[in-house]
């Protein structure tokens, strides 16, 4: 459920014209609505209210601080992947208790940082990694507390390019490795061992793996008591999927439920990491047709918004549902949806059933408010587009526009002497 809905003939963001949005902040323009980022949290952290539980959004699938401290509000906590995001979840004032770090490349300042911020826990991901933990926390007179990321070898049944949970994946530790890995822990001075972490992969429509992981788990688990150690934090990752077309995966309420009957009695605070299942159908990327072109063997719509914008379609072929802010009733063609970049595969649709558009209409890509904003970049020299959220009547430039000044900011022009 999202609020992005068509009223009187045209599309509304909440209680906002999208069109007169789009002439105020121009295109490509990012909308999230506020409503809809509430509901899905509170949809998917109420289904775990039967255990002790702490829900991380995922920083990394919408990092922007108001969105960040919107969440933080609900009661969110955060998963980081690096220091800038420790960054910004501290800025957006999200507590250090409720940050845990995942990620197989954290370097030594990163790591400085999360241990001097105090957070919750770090997803450790290798004994390297552990050992240099435990290194820096040392010099810092630090304890770290840490999770083992367990690859528990799923498969998710997923695009291959976002599974993490298969023994070939880099992510995580064999859970045959990962006995050993604990014994090594435990004698460690700094660290302490108070978790055990996974996380499989992502858009996943079925629940199936998630409970082969968490049975793989408790399995494990088993195993760990018998060496003398004692896990607080059971950490299962994000990776729940949504509706982008025709998928249909578990509600969260189903998946929080059928999880939670596989824990029962098992006296551990259950971690969750969930990016895309609460932001993906928050927002939607804005844009405006620049062109149409027809040539013998394909139709053209060509908007201002591109791979750089939103590189989900041609980074895994994903779908995005697009429409027209201002529905006009012509008949619909098969169109290639593409964007301004010298790239072939520079486009948001391919062979797209859509109604005929002109140059100077508004076009709505769907369920752009996951690993939208946060993957885009400036290639072909594009200032990034700005953001904004809707609140009911109410709207904030969450992101202004970069300039073309932006650009070049930290460039130097190396003029010769
Ligand atoms: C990306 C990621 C998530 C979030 O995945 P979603 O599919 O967006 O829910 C959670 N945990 C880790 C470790 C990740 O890398």
């Amino acid at each position: 459920m999202h609020h992005f809905t068509y009223r009187a003939g045209e599309l509304y963001a909440e209680d906002l014209s999208v069109q007169s949005l789009a002439t105020e902040y121009g295109t490509p323009l990012y909308v999230y609505s506020t409503a809809t980022f509430k509901r899905h949290f509170q949809a998917f952290d109420s289904a775990f209210a039967d255990l002790p539980h702490l829900t991380c959004f995922s920083v990394k699938a919408n990092s922007n601080l108001c969105i960040l401290r919107l969440l933080s509000e609900q009661g969110a906590g955060m998963d980081i992947v690096s220091g800038g995001e420790l960054f910004r979840a501290l800025s957006a004032g999200v507590p250090a208790q409720k940050i845990v770090y995942s990620g197989v490349g954290k370097r030594p300042g990163e790591i400085a940082e999360a241990l001097l911020a105090d957070i919750l826990m770090f997803n450790v991901e290798s004994l390297e990694e552990l050992r240099r933990i435990n290194d820096i926390a040392l010099d810092l007179g630090k304890t770290a507390r840490i999770s083992l990321r367990i690859n528990p070898d799923v498969d998710p049944l997923t695009h291959p390019y976002i599974s993490t949970g298969l023994k070939q994946n880099k992510f995580g530790l064999d859970i045959e490795q990962s006995l050993e890995a604990y014994q090594l822990a435990s004698t460690l001075p700094c660290i302490e061992p108070v978790g055990i972490d996974c996380h499989i992969g992502s858009q996943l429509t079925n629940i199936e793996p998630f409970l082969e992981a968490l049975r793989r788990i408790k399995d494990f688990l088993a195993q760990l008591k018998t060496i003398g150690v004692k896990i607080r934090f059971l950490d299962l990752g994000g990776g729940l999927g949504i509706t982008y077309d025709q998928e249909d995966p578990p509600h969260p309420k189903v998946f929080g439920q059928t999880l939670v009957r596989e824990l029962q009695g098992m006296d551990l605070t259950l971690i969750l990491e969930p990016g895309r299942v609460i932001a993906g159908n928050t927002g939607i990327l804005v844009t405006e047709v620049v062109y149409t072109k027809s040539t013998k063997s394909k139709e053209f719509v060509i908007v201002d918004a591109a791979m750089n914008d939103l590189i989900r379609p041609a980074l895994y072929q994903s779908f995005h549902r697009i429409d027209e802010v201002r529905p006009r009733q012509r008949p619909a063609k098969k169109v290639d949806v593409v964007g301004p970049i010298c790239e072939s595969s520079d486009f948001l649709a391919r062979d797209r059933e859509l109604p005929e558009v002109r140059s100077g209409e508004l076009l709505a890509v769907f369920s752009a408010g996951a690993y939208g904003f946060t993957m885009s970049s400036q290639y072909n020299s594009r200032p990034r587009a700005a953001e904004i959220l809707v609140d009911g009547t109410n709207v904030v430039l969450a992101r202004k526009r970069e300039t073309y000044n932006d650009l070049v900011a930290l460039e130097r022009q190396c003029l010769k002497k």
